[in-house]
């Protein structure tokens, strides 16, 4: 799932790369003469984040994105619409419909899924659940390859509540998890995922401590099977630390690391023994969770300089366009404003001056980095200075998510 460098060599993506590759090369030897920079190539970012709206109808104590929920600025659809347009023969493959916000409580969810799939994109939708007569709708437009998940992160109804606190009253975990069973009938090459962020004692949104429940995580598990979902992905809390940076902290857990440590991973295990009757359904391990386990999770938070994933995935909000989900709604990580790809131009040149300016090796030093390994893997590209071959004998996946 997370493994980029992977995803990146696929037959669909890799000519993208190749011409980042050999850009990055011209823009090297070009600053070391002194001359000025060459114009990026007519592309633009294979995938993106596309946050439709800020608003969201819960307020969950471990939201990364509480500062910037709720707030005046909305999408202009036509231009959206325009940007995306443009972006699609520049080599845009995917969006995520994700937040900072609940997307389904965009106007229009459902026609906007609709034109995505009609542009030919892979599209997935990370949701919080409360609508998902929304997303029943929306499942006739989506196929194999496009998936949802729902962030849901408890087994009962009780914790459930008290870490989401919806605003309806009345809805409750058994009444989301029942709709699954109509979404798989409707779209049954569409993938489901229960998300489980794992939060422990000592865990805070600045003074806000954040409800444990890691105790539920088998329970959990077994939910999702049993409500027909196809996987559980279970990852750790981030916080976000005063720069906006979304960061793992593991200092911040209360008591023993290890004990904390051991307690997740008994419940991995109690998770899959939990599970095992349920042919097909797998337990996902983020990876930042893994290296966390691994107790590698500080190899990651080592960047290049220049973060490359700049260039293939970016983040589309109300707020503006940035570089990255780590950095959303952060003002150095701003490329421009939220429909800049509307003209392809200015966003090549917003995203060669952000690759140019944003010092990855600072800015996310902090950060358990998912791209680490696929930001490497492009840096000894570029520094190999070979020239990369026109095809690669990679096996066409379709999985174009970034
Ligand atoms: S180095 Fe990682 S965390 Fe930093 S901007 Fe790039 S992808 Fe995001």
């Amino acid at each position: 799932m997370h493994d980029f460098a992977a995803k990146l060599q696929q037959p669909a993506l890799w000519p993208a790369v190749r011409d980042y590759v050999a850009w990055q090369r011209r823009a090297r030897a070009a600053t070391a003469a002194g001359q000025p920079l060459p114009d990026l190539p007519d592309r633009a970012p294979l995938s993106i984040n596309l946050d439709l709206t800020t608003a969201c109808n819960y307020a969950c104590d471990h939201c990364i994105d509480w500062d910037i929920l709720n707030q005046k600025q909305k999408h202009d659809d036509e231009l959206l619409r325009a940007a995306l347009e443009r972006m699609v023969p520049r080599g845009l493959r995917s969006v995520i419909l994700i937040g900072g916000g609940e997307p389904t409580l965009y106007p229009g969810f459902v026609p906007f899924v609709q034109f995505l799939k009609q542009l030919g994109l892979q599209v997935a939708v990370v949701s919080n659940g409360s609508r998902n007569d929304r997303i029943l709708q929306a499942a006739q437009y989506l196929g194999a390859g496009d998936w949802v998940r729902l962030s849901l992160d408890a087994a009962s109804n009780d914790l459930w509540r008290r870490m989401h606190k919806p605003q309806k009253a009345t809805l409750t975990l058994d009444e989301i998890c029942s709709f699954v069973p109509a979404i798989k009938a409707a779209q049954p090459a569409l993938q489901m995922g229960f998300s489980f962020v794992i939060t422990w004692r000592g865990g805070s949104r600045g003074a806000v401590e954040v409800h444990e429940n890691l105790h539920e995580m088998a329970a959990a598990a077994t939910r999702a099977a049993q409500s027909g979902f196809d996987y559980i992905s279970f990852k750790p809390f981030l916080e976000r630390q005063d720069d906006g940076a979304e960061v793992l902290d593991p200092a911040k857990v209360r008591g023993e690391l290890a004990a904390v440590l051991a307690r997740i991973e008994q419940g991995l295990r109690a998770s899959r023994e939990a599970t095992a009757g349920f042919p097909g359904f797998r337990v996902v391990v983020s990876t930042n969770l893994r290296v966390l386990l691994a107790g590698t999770w500080r190899d990651y938070t080592q960047q290049p300089r220049t973060c490359h994933m700049q260039m293939l995935r970016q983040v589309l909000t109300p707020l503006g366009t940035f570089n990255c989900p780590a950095h959303r709604g952060v003002a150095k990580a701003q490329l421009g404003k939220a429909e800049l790809w509307a003209v392809p131009a200015a966003g090549q040149a917003a995203t060669a001056g952000i690759l140019g300016r944003f010092d990855a090796g600072v800015e996310c030093q902090q950060v358990t980095c998912l791209y680490h390994g696929a930001n490497w893997w492009l840096e000894g590209l570029i520094e190999a200075g070979a020239d990369l071959p026109v095809e690669l004998p990679v096996e066409e996946r379709r999985d174009w998510f970034l």
